[in-house]
């Protein structure tokens, strides 16, 4: 799978992809990442990439000529609007369901739908995504109408610039790829893998620290039993911190 993202700070990411899974996954051949300076395209003396909003305000905006530029130079077959299953289709009208397309562009922002487990399985069947971060006060609205096929958020909290949700996007796809993570199965037993449910907590070695056991049937080597505890547990916990998730009946 590929991602390029267009960011005006691609120094930003010299360390987020070069550790653990990711960057196994890069070394293997699994994932590309491509990132490209949105000052590239640009053709004044000063690369100026924002301008003042129209109407008054706060801060500055990007400027919508960049970055169609940026993307119709990345993916040039989408002048043509042949890259979208339905063209001219924007995030506004776009359906929920992003299956039939394998190319995405998406843009970062805090107004967008916001991100999750189940969003980023449906990304991970894609075969390039195009990842645009926001910065300043945020990004033309002309980009999320017309060139943008989704805008995401990753939480509701706004963040100076969409360089992080982008990482945690990378991240999280990269993850659900086949073959990236050695255990096939960590993508399956984990949190969300069941959407109204938590991980399980997890103990190892030793059983006993500074006097805090290991719950005994952990040890006690009943697989049967075992299972029927991490069920348990695992609702308590999604109980307890997010209620919003959790499901008496299930
Ligand atoms: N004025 C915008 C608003 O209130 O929605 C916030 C702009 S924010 C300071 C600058 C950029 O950070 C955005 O264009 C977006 O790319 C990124 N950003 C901020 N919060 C985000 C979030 N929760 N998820 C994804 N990107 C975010």
């Amino acid at each position: 799978m590929k991602f390029h993202i267009v960011t005006i700070f691609p120094e930003f990411f010299q360390g987020p992809f070069e550790h653990g899974v990711v960057h196994k996954a890069r070394e293997a051949g699994k994932l590309d990442i491509l990132i490209h300076d949105l000052r590239n395209w640009t053709s004044d003396r000063h690369r100026t990439v924002d301008d003042r909003p129209f109407g008054g305000g706060e801060g500055m905006l990007l400027k919508p000529q960049p970055l169609f530029e940026a993307v119709e130079a990345i993916w040039p077959e989408r002048v043509l609007g042949e890259v979208n299953a339905v063209p001219g289709e924007s995030a506004a009208d776009a359906p929920v369901s992003i299956e039939p397309k394998k190319k995405r562009v998406i843009l970062l922002s805090a107004q967008g739908r916001k991100y999750d487990q189940s969003l980023a399985r449906e990304l991970s069947h894609c075969d390039e995504l195009l990842l645009i971060c926001g910065r300043y006060e945020g990004v033309d609205e002309r980009v999320a109408l017309h060139l943008a096929d989704d805008e995401i958020s990753i939480g509701d909290y706004v963040l100076s610039g969409g360089e992080l949700g982008a990482a945690v996007i990378v991240d999280s796809v990269a993850r659900l790829l086949e073959g990236v993570l050695g255990n096939e199965d960590s993508t399956v037993h984990e949190s969300f893998s069941q959407p109204d449910l938590l991980d399980c907590p997890q103990y190892t070695r030793p059983a006993e620290f500074r006097g805090w056991k290991v719950p005994e049937v952990l040890i006690g080597g009943n697989h049967a039993e075992i299972r029927k505890w991490r069920q348990f547990a695992a609702r308590e916990k999604t109980k307890r911190f997010r209620p919003d998730l959790f499901r008496p009946e299930s």
